[in-house]
């Protein structure tokens, strides 16, 4: 009986296997097809500076249209094009499109574009494609802001050292993102000389309920203050957030609370609305 039982629930285990491979196989088709078909868009996300408010740039954020089941969030399909190399070719779609957005914007506005480690795999090719997408824009590289986490550093390779430099000997900056969460190590910090420390959202969330968190972004602002870094704090979606994190010496926010991601078209209408605001406060 016992053994009958058994196989009863084997084969329904092998049939949910089954059917989530096949739902797998129709994602990974599908993403393939997305990308020949342009069903993916940037959306941007301002950062804003915590003194004074100023707007100094936004965060390209990639979104797939699908036809049937709307906007899809890159937690949903970015793992995926990794796994099966379209993050590459995709990759370089986001970096020719941000930086194509970004030359329409004011010239002091920068952008920011997140890279994947698979793309870092690539060596050489990356600062290639990173080149291309400048020069193909228009762009001056001061305005463009790579952002890398930390399983980019995970490696500790040479040679992802020396894309590093080779990229941001461009005259573009690099940020580390999503600080705090995943490998966490000091070490990355002396490893190489990034322009901006991003602090995930986890801290931010919960700086009005938690001591530690307000704790540790008090050190790691300071701590980036003294290696001449800059901080963004990720994920503000209050007042009282954004008014702790100032005091606390984080540089810039973003968040919901001064915008949600907007598509392209948008961009130039936030900027002027922003500086409507700014100047009567
Ligand atoms: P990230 O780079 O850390 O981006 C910040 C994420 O936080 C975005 O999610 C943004 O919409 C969300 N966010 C911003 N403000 C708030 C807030 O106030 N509250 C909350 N709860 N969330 C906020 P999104 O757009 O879903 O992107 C998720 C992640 O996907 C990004 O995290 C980034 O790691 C990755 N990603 C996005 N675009 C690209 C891309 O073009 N290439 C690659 N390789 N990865 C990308
Ligand atoms: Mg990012
Ligand atoms: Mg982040
Ligand atoms: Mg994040």
């Amino acid at each position: 009986r016992a053994k009958a039982d058994g196989g009863g629930c084997f084969r329904l285990f092998e049939r949910e296997m089954d059917a989530k491979v096949q739902t797998r196989r129709a994602l990974e088709l599908d993403l393939r097809i997305a990308f020949r078909n342009n069903e993916f868009e940037l959306f941007f996300q301002p950062l804003v500076q915590l003194a004074g408010g100023r707007l100094s740039g936004f965060e390209a954020l990639i979104r797939w249209r699908h036809p049937g089941r709307g906007l899809v969030p890159p937690g949903d399909f970015i793992t995926i094009a990794e796994e099966i190399g379209l993050i590459l070719p995709l990759g370089e779609w986001v970096l020719h499109e941000a930086c194509r957005e970004a030359a329409s914007w004011p010239d002091d506005i920068k952008v920011a574009v997140n890279l994947s480690s698979e793309q870092f795999k690539s060596g050489a090719a990356l600062a290639g494609a990173v080149t291309e997408a400048l020069s193909a824009s228009g762009l001056p590289a001061r305005r463009l802001e790579l952002e890398i986490t930390e399983s980019v550093l995970l490696a500790e390779s040479a040679e992802t050292l020396a894309t590093l430099h080779q990229l941001r000997a461009l005259g573009l900056s690099v940020s580390l993102d999503d600080f705090g969460t995943g490998y966490s190590s000091l070490s990355y910090l002396r490893k190489f000389p990034f322009d901006k420390i991003k602090i995930d959202q986890s801290f931010v969330r919960e700086l009005s309920t938690r001591s530690d968190c307000t704790a540790i972004v008090r050190a790691v602002a300071d701590l980036a203050r003294t290696l001449g870094m800059a901080t963004v704090a990720e994920g503000v979606e209050t007042l009282d957030q954004m008014h702790a994190l100032r005091e606390l010496g984080c540089v810039e926010g973003q968040g919901y609370l001064f915008s949600r991601p907007v598509p392209a078209a948008d961009v130039l209408g936030l900027i002027h609305d922003h500086q409507t605001v700014a100047r009567a406060a």
